[in-house]
């Protein structure tokens, strides 16, 4: 994992072999990983690995912003999720941060049920439509969608299989609208 790099919870930044983990970090069967959400660096004199937190400066969301957030709940017509990150941003965010994503803004082809594109606990790419008097989220477009997922069944992470995922753990097979580089996310592009 390249310094500087943005990184989500429970994403992987190196190996116990490589270095040991730090503030900001855990291991888990010789992985090291993020514990947060945060910019990834190196201390090289202790060989450590740490996650340190965005700037507390905090960045104010606006319209064409392409963001990550994480799906709280579906609904029938809609999905809620919270924005945690501005891409090319390392600073916090402020203000309202509970996005709204409408069925007719999740994909260019017609979603009857959100439900059968987004799950709670899904880490999407979106871009704001709208800030103010609500904010409001489109993941229409390639780049935009999934980029992160776990089992509805057993909370592993779930693994592009063609069109599908499949959770490595049971073998759930499941369905998103993902974006591009799902699995495979530079949290640094776009
Ligand atoms: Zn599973």
């Amino acid at each position: 994992m390249i310094e500087n790099k943005i990184v989500l919870p429970g994403d992987q930044v190196s190996t116990s072999e490589e270095l040991s983990p730090g503030e900001g970090t855990f291991e888990e069967d010789g992985i090291i990983r993020a514990a947060r959400l945060g910019v990834f660096s190196i201390d090289k004199k202790f060989k450590k690995a740490l996650v340190k937190p965005l700037t507390s400066i905090p960045v104010m969301l606006k319209k064409g912003d392409i963001v990550l957030a994480e799906v709280t709940s579906v609904r029938s017509n809609m999905v809620i999720a919270n924005v945690i990150h501005v891409v090319g941003e390392k600073r916090q965010i402020s203000g309202d941060t509970n996005g709204t994503l409408h069925v007719s803004e999740i994909s260019k082809g017609y979603v009857k049920d959100p439900s059968s594109e987004y799950a709670p606990g899904d880490i999407i790419r979106a871009r704001i439509t709208q800030v103010k008097p609500s904010l409001q989220l489109e993941t229409r477009g390639r780049e935009l969608g999934v980029i992160k997922a776990m089992c509805t069944r057993c909370r592993h992470p779930l693994v592009r299989k063609g069109n599908i995922l499949e959770c490595e753990n049971c073998r759930n097979r499941e369905r998103r609208k993902t974006a591009i580089d799902y699995g495979e996310y530079d949290l640094n592009k776009f």
